[in-house]
């Protein structure tokens, strides 16, 4: 370990300094070196803590103890987690370390200041709380003794039951383990709030700030409707102002805690910030925005008239809030409707029914569209609401899928959407909970959660997996927002959105000759998905529309009436029966590949059976490609292809991607539109996951990359379970990229830990 100081000023920290000062640390050195306003602190460091525990002795005492602790005999591990503890807070703290402290805490203020100790874990990929005692915080600490009793104690939480047991089965070793402690002036706001530096949905130079008087807990929690503002950054003045009527404030309460009171009649209604306040906080806003290269989600809070910069984080964090806001402020807010929650997002307007396709021209911007299910024709519409609610469907359906990518809210499934609603009645939509509220809740700004970026977690660097992360795309305008998440490439994108959004099937193309036309839409929407991942893979899957899809659109008429589409004429097996469909496809590929997008590949959906690979490569090599040059792949999505996936692999397929949509439909017999047997759609049965790790084990000995596009993909506990598998690639809707990075990121780690320790073992 280098020979750092006891103690670091925040203005001498830099955000690699984590393993000094650990996660907490870090950031507020971070915010303080660039001239943000952060309450003055310093950090009593990792290294002194060790410097502690070596010259007390310690560290012996703990690893005898620790070494034979049973983890999972639940009093044993209580019993030794207590006596560590004790060992801790009992044990004289080093007079170097303790002069250290008491100098530092001198310096902060000449009188005893009031300070917040807060324990700050030093490893960059700990869970939450549940590592080292983070949540270990101790407020309105004054005086000396108090404040090293209380670093002692922050010491101390780093051996708690749950800490101990977790880096047990994490495998991380106890004697290396380390914790810093922030001491920072605690700051009683008199006003706080919130901020997001730039407009969270259009990316527009407008800074929305929201506050009340007290602590910021009171805007977080949404217990309070707070006073709105937004600062125009172009023209540099507060271009919308709205008072609220502020009913209660959350102040502090004895020594630790907080409590809501009522806010006296006089400043109920009074402008909570000045003007100028308002101007300073977006000015602040504005130096985190530009230093962290992305939009800030702020809090603020004022004493005295002195603004402090409490926390700033990526704005990917909205959704959460809002979440959270409609919970804490809504507990009497009337649910109409229950769903799923397919997209989320938080979105207030007038319903819209839309019975019959045709009548979308009813549907104006902002509205929320109500529908049975939607279908490709509609997609014009769902691009002007602010949310959208369907009484069919689960997690894969069309209303699902494309309202992810719009960043739409949507709540599918509800059953009964289209009966209990009425036209231009005022809803509030929570797509993440599912639910529909009566008239307009919540109290921050509406937002399409979906459309920020999802960021790296913590706002750093992306992290890096060997696994890779792709994303999934359907409308080419998610191109951009699908590339600002930094995955790895794409890893399907469904082209029959390219097409169906133009109201005509790619039969009425043919049938109207207007070949040329199909193909240089293609063309063009796939280039704009290649354009935005140079030099990173696209799969871009054939088409795959079930009938019932086009039968809305011009030409539908022509299309075969099916009891079942979900079992009907759709992917390769329909391609291979109309040569020319197919064909005009592969002309678009072959433009594409012609002017340099190598990186394109192409998937075949719905094959059951290697033949249709096999006739599939034929008819292209017939069309004039040069086959074994080009990376041809197939979706594993009828339990046809996971058993026979052998044979695909010697028939040489170049990749396999797994379309648990459809395939744990046909595994387990349950219908993915149908809202009636939603709650028994089980993505990890037992016999899907059969499947799929047979499948993987063979790709594997191929060397052939195997991937996931399905929606299951996206689900972080699904992707624990793949990678542990062993599977190649993830490919996740745009809105779950970061958690899935994370997940998989803390999988490989956990399982090269693993390793590393059994080969100690050995
Ligand atoms: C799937 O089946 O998992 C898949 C990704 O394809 P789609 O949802 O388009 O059927
Ligand atoms: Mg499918």
């Amino acid at each position: 370990m280098k020979d750092v100081p006891n103690i670091l000023w925040l203005e001498e920290i830099r955000k690699e300094d984590i393993s000094s000062v650990g996660g907490k640390g870090a950031s507020l050195g971070e915010m303080a070196s660039i001239g943000l306003p952060v309450p003055p602190a310093f950090v009593v460091t990792a290294q002194a803590f060790r410097r502690f525990l070596v010259e007390t002795g310690l560290d012996q005492k703990i690893f005898k103890v620790s070494e034979n602790i049973d983890v999972e005999n639940n009093a044993a591990l209580e019993k030794a987690a207590e006596t560590i503890k004790a060992l801790v807070i009992k044990a004289k703290m080093p007079s170097a370390i303790k002069d250290d402290v008491k100098a530092s805490y001198k310096k902060m203020a000449t009188k005893d200041l009031i300070v917040a100790v807060r324990s700050s874990a030093t490893a960059e990929d700990l869970p939450d709380a549940s590592f080292a005692g983070q949540q270990e915080t101790y407020l309105n600490i004054r005086g000396e003794a108090a404040l090293l009793s209380a670093v002692q104690n922050c010491w101390a939480s780093l051996y708690g039951a749950r800490a101990i047991y977790y880096r047990a089965k994490q495998g991380f070793e106890e004697s290396t383990v380390n914790i810093a402690v922030v001491v920072q002036q605690l700051v009683h706001s008199e006003k706080a709030g919130v901020m997001f530096t730039s407009h969270p949905i259009s990316g527009e130079p407008l800074t929305i700030i929201e506050g009340s008087w007290g602590l910021g807990e009171a805007v977080v929690s949404g217990s309070v409707s707070p006073d709105h503002y937004i600062f125009d950054q172009r023209t540099e003045s507060i271009g919308e102002k709205t008072i609220a009527n502020k009913k209660v404030e959350i102040i502090p309460d004895g020594s630790h805690g907080t409590k809501m009171v009522a806010v006296d009649a006089a400043r109920q209604d009074a402008q909570v910030l000045s003007d100028a306040e308002v101007a300073k906080l977006a000015m602040y806003g504005k130096i985190a925005e530009n230093h962290y290269g992305i939009p800030q989600d702020v809090e603020w809070g004022i004493v005295t008239g002195t603004i402090y910069i409490l926390q700033s984080r990526p704005i990917t964090t909205i959704g959460k809030k809002e979440a959270k806001g409609m919970s804490g402020q809504n507990k009497d807010a009337k649910i109409l409707l229950k769903g799923q929650g397919a997209a989320p997002g938080i979105a207030t307007g007038k319903v819209v029914i839309i019975r019959d396709a045709k009548d979308t021209g009813a549907v104006k911007e902002g509205d929320i569209l109500v529908t049975r299910m939607t279908n490709p024709d509609m997609v014009p519409a769902m691009r002007k609401v602010a949310a959208i609610v369907t009484d069919e469907g689960g997690m894969t359906c069309h209303a699902a899928i494309v309202s992810r990518e719009l960043g739409t809210p949507a709540v599918v499934g509800t059953k009964t959407g289209t009966q209990q609603l009425k036209n231009g009645q005022l809803v509030t939509v929570d797509g993440e909970m599912g639910l529909v509220y009566e008239g307009a809740v919540g109290g921050m700004a509406q937002a399409k959660a979906g459309a920020a970026v999802p960021a790296a977690p913590g706002g750093g660097a992306p992290i890096i997996t060997a696994t890779s992360v792709k994303v999934n795309v359907s409308i080419p305008e998610a191109a951009a927002r699908a590339a600002a998440t930094g995955a790895d490439g794409v890893g399907l994108l469904r082209i029959e959105h390219l097409i169906l959004g133009l109201n005509k099937t790619p039969g009425w193309f043919i049938a109207n000759h207007k070949e040329e036309e199909f193909v240089k839409e293609l063309y063009d929407g796939i280039k704009i998905v290649l354009d935005a991942f140079p030099g990173k893979t696209v799969w871009v899957r054939t088409l795959d529309a079930p009938t019932d899809e086009f039968r809305n659109m011009q030409g539908g008429e022509s299309e075969p009436l099916e009891h079942n589409p979900m079992l009907g004429w759709r992917g390769i097996r329909r391609d291979l029966q109309s040569p020319d469909q197919f064909r005009l496809q592969v002309e678009a590929f072959k433009r594409l590949w012609k002017a340099g997008y190598e990186h394109l590949g192409v998937m075949f959906p719905m094959v059951s059976h290697p033949d249709q690979f096999i006739k599939a490569k034929e008819m292209m090599r017939g069309w004039g490609v040069d086959v074994e040059n080009v990376t041809l792949g197939i979706m594993i999505e009828i339990p046809a292809s996971a058993i026979m996936i052998e044979d695909f692999l010697r028939a040489g397929i170049k990749f396999a991607s797994f379309g648990t949509n459809d395939l744990i439909q046909y595994t387990i017999a349950i219908d993915r539109n149908n809202e009636n047997v939603a709650d028994m759609y089980q993505p990890q049965h037992p016999a899907v996951l059969s499947l799929i790790h047979n499948s993987i084990q063979q790709c594997r000995a191929y060397g052939v990359e195997c991937s996931i596009c399905g929606q299951a993909g996206s689900d972080p506990k699904m992707a624990i379970w793949l990678v542990e598998h062993g599977i190649t690639s993830i490919s996740a809707n745009i809105d779950a990229i970061a958690k899935i990075r994370e997940a998989v990121a803390k999988t490989e780690k956990r399982i090269i830990l693993e390793a590393a320790r059994n080969r100690d073992a050995e």
